[in-house]
């Protein structure tokens, strides 16, 4: 669904209301509150249900990131097209410029969509790379920007371990998908749980370079670490892992202009939603409309990354 389909097709909030409670309930109406399917529709306020089971009213819109909003659906509609169809992302400023929005409203709406595209479920296997890659936010880096501003898109070329970035850790799938997460502390142990919580250990192998926290990954997994000197053609590598940072560095640097580091994270799910949906030739709009109706605690359960020392998985 491009801007073109959603200027003829869902120009009103009629439409897209009937678009979204296709999505979302097909033909039998679920109270999102109690989950009972014994509904009376409303006869003069179209869209508007009641339970008659819990007694309460409800649109689609409930228990979603649509919930409550002022900004009509066609604007949300488009917003969630632009930021998907912009291969290398769009900044809000950038929104607000194309449909002459607020840009408080255009940063928000985006930020709510990004937060719509966490995958929860999906499970890597089989040929895994893993690597980490560094985010410059160095307040050296940041000349004249104010100090709790720093710049994530200003990415530094060298690789390094160093403090002074923020670290994420990436997982590739071979030809398939990618899931990624700021890790403070690359351990181990850290490095350990994210492989756990993001893969099936079982009958997949683990590539990665030559970092020694990497070293005690055959403890879970069969693994094959690849080091620099020995690296030869045709062999195992992390090339998938390492293409996807350049795709994801070049998107920051080249469309927004400065990041802060609390709200990363969504930029990263943005990134990694669209890798992994990139050979998908049609449908992409409906999937993603979904996505933002059935995750319905996307905002609720989605916190941003704090200066915690450790990450921790459930
Ligand atoms: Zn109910």
């Amino acid at each position: 669904m491009n801007l073109k389909q959603i200027y003829k097709n869902y120009n009103t909030q009629e439409k897209c209301l009937r678009l979204l409670e296709k999505l979302r309930w097909g033909k039998t109406v679920i109270c999102p509150y109690c989950g009972s399917d014994n509904i009376y529709d409303y006869k003069n306020a179209e869209h508007q249900h009641k339970c008659y089971s819990c007694n309460k009213s409800f649109s689609v819109l409930v228990g979603t990131i649509f919930q409550n909003t002022k900004l009509p659906l066609p604007d949300w509609f488009l917003i969630a097209s632009l930021i998907l169809h912009a291969k290398s992302g769009m900044s809000a400023s950038e929104l607000s410029r194309h449909l002459e929005l607020p840009l408080k409203t255009t940063w928000l709406t985006s930020m709510k969509l990004r937060a719509a595209m966490i995958d929860r479920k999906t499970q890597l296997h089989g040929i895994l790379e893993i690597d980490e890659s560094y985010f410059a936010s160095s307040h050296k880096l940041a000349k004249g920007t104010s100090k709790s501003k720093p710049i994530l898109s200003k990415v530094l070329q060298k690789r390094g371990r160093g403090t002074t970035k923020v670290s994420v850790v990436g997982i590739t799938e071979k030809g398939g998908g990618v899931r990624t997460k700021i890790i403070e502390k690359l351990t181990t142990r850290n490095l350990i749980a994210m492989l756990m919580h993001y893969a099936k250990t079982e009958d997949s192998i683990l590539v990665s370079d030559g970092f020694r926290s990497y070293g005690r990954m055959n403890e879970v997994i069969e693994h094959i670490q690849v080091r620099h000197k020995d690296k030869k053609k045709g062999g195992a590598n992390v090339n998938q892992i390492e293409g996807y940072w350049g795709y994801v560095k070049n998107g920051l640097r080249g469309s927004f202009k400065s990041i802060s580091r609390r709200y990363l994270p969504f930029y990263l799910v943005e990134f990694e939603y669209k890798y992994n949906h990139r050979n998908q030739a049609e449908g992409v709009m409906q999937d993603f409309l979904k996505s933002c109706l059935t995750d319905k605690n996307c905002m609720v359960n989605y916190k941003p990354i704090k200066d915690s020392k450790e990450v921790v998985y459930g």
